[in-house]
């Protein structure tokens, strides 16, 4: 999973991205408003975390920027503000949830992996493939009591590919799981975690789509 931070706040927004990060979500962060709407347009984010208290742009202003620009990437909105217009008004703008600070990491972790599943259309927190389960507030997967003991990287990739289970996935969209703005990518990483999961599932569990990228087929 891939999310959008946008935090003014230096310390609750590093402390929200390293807590994210060492759940295998990868976070990009921005400290203003005004990026927000074309990044999430451009780029395959799957959450937006939204403060509301942003130095240069209102957080609802934001919100409204983004839906205007037809995106439905799900929005959680933080504030800081106990007043209630915050919160109906930003509900009415097209948040999907929020939060209130202070607020403890593991709500904010859970709250996300809703919405996102939400958003694919799923009800169920755990995803069926063939005889696998997949639980993404592991992350686990599991074929009966067995837990399969993938990597936590290539978990990320397999999440992905499930996630589209049945179509094509391109390397920049696993990239885009994987890695933030900040981080560099190996230029075979996306073939390893391949090889992982082929090793553990079988060689016929990943599709290469030859000129497009990879597929789980259904
Ligand atoms: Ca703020």
């Amino acid at each position: 999973m891939r999310v959008l931070l946008v935090e003014d706040d230096q310390d609750l927004g590093s402390a929200i991205k390293r807590g994210l990060e060492q759940r295998q979500i990868t976070v990009d962060w921005l400290q203003r408003g005004r990026d927000v709407a074309p990044i999430v347009k451009t780029e395959s984010i799957d959450a937006v975390i939204l403060d509301l208290g942003l130095p240069d742009l209102d957080g609802v202003d934001v919100l409204k920027q983004v839906r205007a620009a037809k995106s439905q990437t799900p929005v959680i909105v933080l504030t800081a503000r106990a007043d209630i217009d915050d919160r109906v008004n930003s509900l009415d703008a097209g948040a999907d949830d929020y939060m209130v600070k202070p607020f403890d990491l593991r709500e904010l972790e859970a709250r996300l992996r809703s919405i996102v599943r939400r958003s694919l259309g799923r009800a169920e927190s755990f995803i069926a493939w063939r005889d696998y389960q997949f639980d993404p507030a592991g992350p686990q997967l599991r074929q009966g009591d067995q837990t399969i003991d993938l990597p936590a990287k290539a978990l990320v990739v397999f999440e992905a590919l499930l996630n589209s289970a049945g179509r094509p996935v391109s390397k920049t969209i696993l990239e885009n799981a994987l890695y933030g703005w900040d981080e560099g990518v190996a230029s075979n990483a996306i073939e390893v975690y391949i090889h992982q999961i082929r090793k553990h599932l079988g060689s016929d569990a990943v599709k290469t789509i030859r000129g497009v990228g990879y597929m789980l087929p259904r």
